[in-house]
């Protein structure tokens, strides 16, 4: 059976709630295939990277398993080699457990430990921490690990490249043995392959590893926009190209989706060469539309990734990314629509500074660098209004506290009075800021662009 819906596993509502606070509409299929082997209490192997969605995957599974706040000690014990991926771990669990009372620590090196201890003292339910910090807070009798039933252990592969094994074996001399065990891991070599062997009993194996070889396949370009309205510039100016015959435009989101082809049909297209697809469509509507599609009787569909799995079409001329996706393996899925049966297409990814940090763990997963090209000259580049930006810097900000959560942060809007004095310094801020975001990839040949406004050659009627 194919799971489309959250509300197919038997997981309870608090939780189902907290999935759509998330937006989450659809599980992703390391998630389909998790949840339901998880929650039978089996063993998981997971092959998956970050960005395909394990974190949710091994957590939903184990918060229904523990339920609610019982007792002192800690019924689950979450092991991350990284400060910034246990931190990370720490949010999702706090975001997915929101509507529950369950308590937990997240417990790392580099600080003192007191926080974590005073935490540990006024009892908890899961663990999440980083081998070394979880062994000393054993060692000094502060965490008591007889009740630990279920152990997930994040990114194996880089625990063991960061020397922890040892301390994975002391851990595993320590807890339970009579529990769950689950082990995720981007990559299965030799070592995590004996790793597993070593401490999961008769697992399932999940494997979720996006095909690099799609990517081999297609002609893929990357294009920096500084804003929304750009981006639809230039998207009406290459889907006005004579080559561009079979378009799939992908949005993030149903608005986006639905602001593109509102775009489109009003001001480039005819109604009836357009048609739109994500998740507020019948069923009925969708396969309509992607039936014209296929048949070439509609030149661009504009989807969603939820409403493209899927979709088999084997003569797409271009993929374009009007949003670069948050779940890293659907870029894989999005530029699959393309190139297929050994054809060469055209993947087309549109980049706001914002998305620079997504589009840098995407080329780590296909291996590979997506070459950047400068908007053609063609292209209106409008000025980016001042709300647009600022919710640009503070995502760009929010990424760079991902990455290392010391990072102060380049804006800081509380600071900013509403006043003309306070408006000219918080510009002043986010020029600075912009600059320090900015990528050297992106010179343009010839040097800046003129700031003025400029028509594209492209506007203007339908065609
Ligand atoms: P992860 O691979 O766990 O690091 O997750 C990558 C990103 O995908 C995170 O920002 C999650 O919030 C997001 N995410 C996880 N599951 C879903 C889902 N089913 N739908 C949409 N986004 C998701």
């Amino acid at each position: 059976m194919d799971i489309t819906s959250f509300d197919q596993f038997e997981l309870n509502r608090q939780l189902l709630n907290a999935v759509a606070d998330l937006g989450y509409t659809e599980p992703t299929p390391i998630q389909q295939k998790t949840i339901p082997i998880s929650l039978g209490n089996h063993d998981v192997l997971g092959i998956a990277q970050t960005g395909t969605g394990k974190t949710a995957a091994y957590l939903l599974p184990l918060l229904m398993k523990i339920k609610y706040a019982q007792g002192k000690n800690p019924r689950a014990l979450i092991l991350a080699p990284t400060r910034e991926l246990a931190i990370q771990i720490s949010k999702a669990v706090t975001e997915l457990a929101k509507y529950t009372d369950l308590r937990h620590v997240v417990a790392y090196g580099g600080l003192g430990p007191k926080t974590q201890i005073e935490t540990l003292q006024q009892g908890v339910d899961m663990v999440v921490a980083t081998p070394g910090r979880f062994m000393d807070l054993y060692r000094a009798g502060e965490l008591v690990t007889k009740d630990i039933r279920t152990l997930v252990l994040d990114e194996a592969d880089k625990m063991m490249d960061m020397g922890f094994m040892p301390q994975i074996r002391a851990i595993l001399e320590v807890i339970p043995t009579k529990r769950q065990n689950l082990l995720f891991s981007a990559t299965f070599g030799g070592r995590v392959e004996r790793l597993s062997g070593e401490f999961l009993e008769a697992p399932v194996k999940i494997e979720v590893t996006p095909q690099a070889s799609t990517a081999d396949m297609v002609d893929q370009v990357i294009y920096e926009v500084p804003n929304f309205r750009t981006k639809i510039n230039l998207l009406e100016h290459l889907l006005t190209q004579d080559d561009a015959q079979r378009v799939i435009v992908f949005a993030r989101t149903k608005t986006s989706a639905e602001n593109i082809y509102k775009f489109l049909t009003r001001k480039v297209f005819e109604p009836n060469q357009v048609r739109v697809i994500h998740a507020n469509k019948g069923q009925n509507t969708r396969i309509n539309s992607m039936e014209a599609f296929k048949e070439g009787n509609v030149r661009v569909l504009v989807a969603t990734d939820v409403a493209a799995r899927g979709i088999d079409v084997a003569e797409v001329s271009h993929v374009i990314n009007f949003d670069v996706p948050l779940i890293y393996e659907d870029y894989v899925h999005r530029i699959g629509r393309t190139g297929r049966a050994n054809r060469t297409g055209r993947a087309i990814t549109f980049v706001t500074m914002m998305e620079n940090y997504h589009v840098e763990k995407i080329e780590r997963i296909i291996r590979m660098t997506v070459p950047r090209q400068p908007v053609p000259a063609e292209v209106e580049i409008t000025e980016t209004p001042f709300d647009e930006e600022q919710e640009m810097l503070r995502a760009v900000d929010e990424q760079r506290r991902k990455e290392d959560p010391t990072f102060k942060g380049a804006f800081h809007e509380k600071k900013f009075k509403n006043t003309a004095d306070g408006r000219a310094s918080q510009l002043a801020k986010v020029k600075a800021a912009k600059k320090a975001a900015s990528r050297p990839k992106s010179a343009r040949p010839g040097g800046p662009r003129p700031a003025g406004p400029k028509r594209s050659s492209s506007r203007g009627g339908k065609r």
